[in-house]
Parts: C-alpha cells; structure tokens; sequence
C-alpha cells in the first residue's frame, strides 16, 4: 500500500508513521528526516536545503522531488511505504503522480493552537528519527528507541513555528482538496490520544 500523510507541522504525522510503518513492515519515507541527515553529513542537498529549513519555508520542489524519486525506487519501496511530509505543495503532488500510484491519503487535522505547543515540547532522536514529547519524557534526555542523544529542531522555536504553519496554510492546506478531488483522502481528527489516532488509522486502511 502506498500511503501519504498529510497535515500541518506538529500533527503527528511522524509518530504515527512510524508506528504504522511498524505494523505493516513498509518504509517510512520523512522527507525531513532525510534533509535532516543530508544537513548533518554536509552534502550538497543538505548544504542547499538548510537555510530554508532554517527559516521555516520549503526546500525548492526540484530538490525534493529529486529525493523522493531516487527513494521510491529503491527495493524496500516495492511492497509499500509512506510519505511523511511529501508532497507539500501542488507542483510536488504532480510530479508525484508520474512517479507513484498512491493508494490512501491520510489527513491529520489539528488545529495550530494545539500545534504550537506540541511543536515547542517536541524532542527528536536525529539517528533514527524517533520523536518525543518533554512532558511525557520524565526528565530523560536519550532515546529510547536507540540510545543517542535527544535534541530540540531549530526550526521547532517559537519565531520559526509561526512561518511553518502560515506556509502550511498557504502552500500544502491546498492538497487536502487535491485528494479529495481524487477520492482518496481521509480526515482523521488529530488532537485525540496516540492509541486512538493509530487505531482509526489501521481502520481506515482497513487493516486491523
Ligand atoms: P514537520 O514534521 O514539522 O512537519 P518536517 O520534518 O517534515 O517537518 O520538515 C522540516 C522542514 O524540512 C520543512 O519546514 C521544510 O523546510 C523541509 N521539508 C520537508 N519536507 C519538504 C517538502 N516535501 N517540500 C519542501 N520542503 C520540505
Ligand atoms: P509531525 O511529524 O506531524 O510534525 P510529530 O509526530 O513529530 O508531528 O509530533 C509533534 C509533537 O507532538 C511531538 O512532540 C509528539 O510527541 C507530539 N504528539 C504526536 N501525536 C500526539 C498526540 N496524538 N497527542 C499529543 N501529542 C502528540
Ligand atoms: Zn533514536
């Protein structure tokens, strides 16, 4: 199954991916993960990409599309996978659509009050991904998953946040109605508890 999750920063798109991408042993695809890992290797994307991400706007879509390309056609994609975080924008949508056959968008609606807190608490582990919460880490600073050292995002502060989410209402809100032109978008209320999101999402994917 090819799946897109869509929503603004901070909804739980990456949490859930990964618990999903564990259930049905496909790959999470985080396109900002791997600008992420590209920015802490120096490499030329990552060298590209960070004073965008700094400031809170979107790496080009030439450089996105580029990556996400060479990564859906690596084998572990063949049976399956998830975008978290692509596409963000109409062009990406489009040129995705070349690409791959999507088969499920899942939309994680929450609104930016909400966003705002969970995006200033948010901790993420840049080893394996792996995101936290400060108020449900009980003053741990490591990950639980892989042991390396938990770190707060740059772009995760609070001047940053507010450009993030103006770009995610200007530039990807956009795609919710491009999915559903499509049939294939499902809105699932994100401001509930993990466990309960996770399970309409097995619903929804009609996986249980
Ligand atoms: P979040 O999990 O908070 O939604 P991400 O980790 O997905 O944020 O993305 C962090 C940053 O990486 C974005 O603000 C943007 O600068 C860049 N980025 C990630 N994915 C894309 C994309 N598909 N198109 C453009 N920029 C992207
Ligand atoms: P995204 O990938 O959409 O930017 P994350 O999965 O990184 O979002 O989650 C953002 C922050 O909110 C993290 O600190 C995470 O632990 C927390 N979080 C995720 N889902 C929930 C939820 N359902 N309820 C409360 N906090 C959540
Ligand atoms: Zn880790």
């Amino acid at each position: 199954m090819n799946i897109i999750f869509l929503g603004p920063p901070g909804a739980g798109k990456g949490t859930q991916a990964q618990r999903i991408c564990a259930a049905l042993n496909i790959p999470q695809i985080s396109t900002g993960d791997i600008l992420r890992r590209a920015i802490k290797e120096q490499t030329p994307t990552g060298l590209k990409a960070k004073s965008y991400i700094d400031a809170g706007k979107l790496v080009p879509d030439e450089v996105i599309i580029d990556i996400v390309k060479d990564r859906l056609a690596q084998d572990d994609c063949q049976n399956g996978y998830i975008l978290d975080g692509f596409p963000r924008t109409v062009p990406q949508a489009e040129a995705l659509t070349h690409i791959a056959n999507i088969d499920s968008v899942i939309e994680l609606a929450v609104d930016d009050q909400h966003l705002i807190n969970r995006l200033s608490g948010r901790r993420v582990c840049l080893k394996c991904g792996a995101t936290y919460h400060i108020s449900l880490l009980d003053g741990k600073t490591t990950c639980a998953a892989c042991g390396e050292e938990l770190i707060q995002r740059d772009d995760d502060k609070a001047e940053t946040v507010l450009n993030r989410l103006t770009v995610y209402h200007d530039q990807t809100a956009p795609l919710v109605s491009f999915y559903e032109g499509k049939g294939l978008l499902h809105r699932i209320d994100g401001a509930q508890g993990m466990d309960v999101i996770f399970q309409s999402i097995m619903e929804t994917l009609g996986v249980k």
